[in-house]
């Protein structure tokens, strides 16, 4: 796991840039952690662990984030608990899954992380493609499009037993409606909003000292945080 990160290295890479997605925000910041090579191959559930992990190593299991009950739209305040996801998660996944269809077992791989993004944004139609998605990632069998529905239910279910971290979903009854709900969580916005909240502190922090001691920005942020902290209560900031 990831080698020690620097803050100013952090920084660079939360700052945000017109027109990027979360999800490419995350990509920057994962790349302090690992290399692109390592990053490339990874499925939705490997994605979503390396964000788990580095999370944890910069700001501890617990992660406070708000999210939609699925049945009556309320606000929620809930708080993951990142050790626990990751345990639930398992230590594997597969990347091949078979599914029975029409008296012959279809092959498929797990489709990677770039493939899910890159049908999220395509310009066809969401049905076309998760079809077209599919058709890709077919190893071995037939399948006609367009693709029937209870095969793709099917090839969906087969995608998340075998990546089980591909969809984190937290479970909970809804204090507003009381409805048993499990709300899809999307990682990679949690963590763009709570690093431009983190990236603001640090900000703010260099501004402060800066004004009081005249330190460059490189220097207040070569500090550990500890240090930071106790000029600031020094300065009253
Ligand atoms: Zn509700």
């Amino acid at each position: 796991m990831p080698a020690q990160i620097s803050t100013i290295d952090l920084l660079d890479a939360c700052e945000r840039r017109p027109r990027e997605t979360a999800a490419s925000r995350v990509d920057r910041v994962l790349g302090l952690a690992w290399s692109a090579g390592e990053l490339a191959g990874d499925t939705a559930g490997l994605r979503h662990r390396r964000v788990l992990e580095l999370r944890r190593e910069l700001a501890g299991s617990r992660w406070p984030c708000v999210t939609n009950c699925p049945a009556c739209a309320a606000l929620l305040d809930v708080e993951l608990d990142v050790a626990e996801v990751l345990a639930a998660g398992g230590a594997g996944m597969e990347r091949q899954v078979a599914v029975a269809w029409g008296g012959e077992t279809l092959t498929l791989r797990v489709p990677s992380w770039g493939e899910l993004l890159a049908g999220a944004r395509t310009a066809v139609g969401i049905d076309d493609a998760v079809d077209e998605l599919i058709a890709a990632c077919l190893l071995e069998g037939e399948i006609a499009a367009p693709i029937p529905l209870s095969l793709r239910e099917a090839v969906e279910v087969a995608f998340e037993a075998a990546d089980p971290l591909g969809v984190i979903a937290l479970e909970l009854r809804c204090p507003a409606c009381g409805a048993d709900a499990a709300p899809v969580v999307d990682l990679a916005s949690l963590w763009a909003d709570e690093l431009d909240g983190y990236a603001a502190g640090l900000v703010a922090e260099v501004d402060a000292l800066a004004r009081a001691y005249g330190w460059s920005e490189r220097e207040i942020l070569a500090l550990p945080a500890s240090r930071r902290r106790a000029y600031l209560a020094r300065i009253g900031a």
